[in-house]
């Protein structure tokens, strides 16, 4: 095979990029990716954060997708304990509400069935007693609560940590690199691709698109390939306030007038309350997506009508930060939006012995079982491959459990604060064995270019985590955006100027 000709082109590095490439390298196939920005940086870092079976899909009776999805969370819990970990949800049952506590209570029991060996605990209902000791729940009309578990995910760190471990295994991974035309061959395709200032072609045999809101981009590419017309948006929003005092330890499922889920949910260690999230429908060409100001109101009212503190209602000043995605979702115009399947649809084409292949929807949950339906796919088209391989195996950094992560944290070098060696364990995962090395060879890496931002963990983030700019670090290889103070993000900022 020439030097610039792949088994597949990879375009997109979300969620199922990432995923797709890693499961591919580790099939034996000659892989690249290609992803315009930064790893994550579209609804891949823009979700609720939940590794979650979905336990409104069982109203609509998708008991396939739930019971996949859970014994995705379980396999997640397992081979990402530093980026995926349990959390308790208590559902809250009012007098107002469409479901009764009857109703919910019979989903949480089929919840529980379906995630049969997945190692949670079951769902119940609270005793008077401890609904009594919850800080803010209101009480009036409060007929039940019920509680279940679920887990919250790193969604940037789990996407960059398949695009990492997709490189280990031998594939082409860059970000900053855009594919801007496709043209077909007898055989595959040759795509033009700009990066870093330059422009290369290369030859791939196939072609996946997991553009995630640009999927119609690249399908557009292409004759006879996918049609874009189909492709629509519906956009996520998340707000989120400081933890208040006395904390939050659980997350709430929270049922709207409607028919609608909110979650709240503590973040980044019991610091801050994520709430979300909205569905709107959005037209127009995609981009960023941005919270609007009716989605930040209806977002405080929903939270406001199940929770009463005494300082007053929580409002628009208290949002410390917020973030929007989109949904994107294959169907025809006339169909609405809410009446659209959110399962993976894969579309594809051939040309030669090589072919396209196009994925619309899906879910950060499923991601490693919808790689696996992506490569049998492309068997099936003609694309020799090895077995599937990644069911049980530890995603990148993720070989410690949380137990042993939260050892090494307490017992590392006491020239980085314990403060940040825990983050580190969480972040870093096994990787945090590679920080310590590097300390203890060069102890001078320690020096502070931000507070509690030592300098070995921007060089590490920088030369083996593809960080090339602040946001890149402060958003997605870290959340520490919500805890440096302007000065401190400055400091970060100078740091990726100047190296
Ligand atoms: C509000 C919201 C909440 C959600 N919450 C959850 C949740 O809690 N749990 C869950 O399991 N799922 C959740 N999901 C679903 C999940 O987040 C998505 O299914 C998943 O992130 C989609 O990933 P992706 O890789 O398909 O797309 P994306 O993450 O959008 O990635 C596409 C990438 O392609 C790149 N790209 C585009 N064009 C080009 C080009 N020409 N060249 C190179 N690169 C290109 C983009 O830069 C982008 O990074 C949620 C979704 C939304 C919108």
């Amino acid at each position: 095979m020439p030097a610039n000709s792949v088994d597949i082109l990879v375009v997109g590095g979300g969620i199922h990029g990432a995923a797709i490439a890693r499961d591919a390298a580790g099939r034996g196939l000659k892989v690249m990716l290609a992803e315009k920005e930064d790893y994550a940086s579209f609804t891949s870092s823009a979700s609720s954060k939940l590794a979650h079976g979905g336990l409104r899909y069982l109203e609509h009776m998708e008991f396939g997708l739930v019971r996949e999805s859970l014994s995705e969370r379980a396999g997640l819990l397992r081979t990402a304990p530093h980026l995926v970990s349990p959390l308790k949800f208590l559902l809250p049952i009012f007098a107002w509400q469409k479901r009764s506590a009857w109703f919910v209570h019979t989903g949480l029991a089929l919840y529980d069935l379906l995630s049969l060996g997945g190692e949670m605990p079951g769902s119940g209902r609270l005793a008077q007693s401890e609904i009594d000791a919850l800080p803010y729940l209101r009480h009036d009309h409060l007929k039940a609560v019920l509680h279940y578990h679920d887990a919250h995910a790193d969604d940037a760190r789990l996407t960059l940590s398949a695009a990492l471990d997709a490189r280990g295994r031998g594939a082409d991974i860059a970000n900053r690199r855009t594919v801007t035309a496709i043209v077909p061959l007898a055989n595959g395709y040759t795509a033009t691709i700009v990066e870093r200032g330059g422009t290369n072609e290369v030859e791939a045999r196939f072609i996946v698109n997991t553009a995630g809101p640009f999927v119609g981009q690249l399908d557009a590419m292409i004759p006879h390939g996918p049609s874009p017309q189909n492709i629509r948006f519906v956009r996520g929003s998340h707000i989120v306030v400081p933890m208040p005092e006395p904390a939050e330890t659980c997350a709430y499922t929270l049922q709207d007038e409607g028919e609608r889920i909110i979650f709240s949910i503590p973040w980044l260690g019991g610091n801050f309350l994520m709430i979300g999230t909205t569905d709107i429908p959005q037209t127009g060409a995609p981009g960023h997506a941005v919270c609007s100001n009716q989605e930040k109101a209806y977002l405080l009212d929903a939270y406001n009508r199940y929770f009463s503190r005494s300082g007053g209602p929580v409002a628009d000043s208290d949002i410390v930060f917020d973030w929007a995605g989109l949904r994107t979702l294959h169907g025809s115009p006339d169909k609405a939006a809410s009446r659209i399947s959110r399962e993976v649809t894969l579309e594809t084409s051939t040309q030669g012995n090589g072919g396209f292949l196009s994925l619309v929807g899906g879910k950060l949950t499923t991601h490693r079982a919808t790689a696996e339906q992506v490569l049998a796919r492309l068997r099936s088209m003609g694309l020799e491959m090895g077995p599937a391989w990644t069911r049980n195996t530890p995603q990148y950094g993720g070989t410690l459990d949380r137990k042993t992560l939260f050892a090494r944290a307490a017992e590392g070098p006491a020239v980085v604060s314990q403060h940040t060696r825990q983050r580190w364990a969480f972040t870093y995962g096994d990787k945090i064995e590679t920080l310590y090395g590097q300390l203890q060879t060069d102890p001078g890496l320690a020096e502070e270019i931000a507070p509690g931002v030592p300098r070995v963990e921007l060089e590490h983030v920088a030369s083996v985590e593809d960080a090339g700019t602040s946001e890149d670090f402060l958003m997605r290889r870290t959340k520490l955006q919500l805890f440096l103070d302007e000065a401190g993000r400055e400091m970060i900022e100078d740091w990726f100027a100047k190296n």
